[in-house]
C-alpha cells in the first residue's frame, strides 16, 4: 500500500483508497481504444432507380476520430461497426476513470495533508510530458 495506515483516518478516506484501487485496476485492465465518436447518417449514392433516390437514404456510420488536434474521418462498414464501438466506449470510459481518480486523489492528498504526514515513496520523474 502506498500510503502509510493513520489509526485516526476517517471513513471517507478508506472509501477514497478503495475506489482509487478500483480505478486504477480498471485503467490497467483497459481494453483497446480509439478516441472518436461515431455518427449515423442517411445518403444517396447517386445510382440512377436506387431506391434511396426517392425513399430516405442509406444509412451510413461514420466515426470521427480526433488524432493531434485535429479531425479525421473514419467510414465505418456494418461489419466493424461493433468493434468500433467498443474502441470509442472503451476511450469514454478512460476519460471518466481519469476524472474519477483525479477526485478520488485530491480527496486523499487534502486529507493526507490536513493529517500527520505519511511518507509517500517517490520515484524518478518519467520523461512523460
Ligand atoms: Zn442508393
Amino acid at each position: 500500500m502506498l500510503y502509510k495506515q493513520h489509526p485516526m483516518k476517517a471513513p471517507d478516506d478508506e472509501s477514497a483508497l478503495a475506489r482509487r484501487d478500483a480505478l486504477i485496476a480498471e485503467l490497467q485492465a483497459l481494453p483497446n481504444l480509439l478516441r472518436g465518436s461515431l455518427t449515423q447518417l442517411r445518403v444517396r449514392c447517386g445510382a440512377p432507380g436506387c431506391v434511396c433516390a426517392r425513399g430516405a437514404g442509406h444509412l451510413k456510420t461514420h466515426c470521427q476520430v480526433r488524432v493531434r488536434g485535429g479531425y479525421r474521418t473514419l467510414y465505418v462498414n456494418e461489419e466493424r461497426r461493433e468493434e468500433i464501438e467498443g474502441l470509442v466506449a472503451s476511450y469514454r470510459r478512460l476519460k471518466e476513470i481519469i476524472e474519477e481518480l483525479t477526485e478520488a486523489n485530491l480527496e486523499l492528498l487534502r486529507s493526507s495533508a490536513a493529517a500527520p504526514r505519511a511518507k509517500v515513496a517517490r520515484r524518478k520523474p518519467s520523461n512523460a510530458k
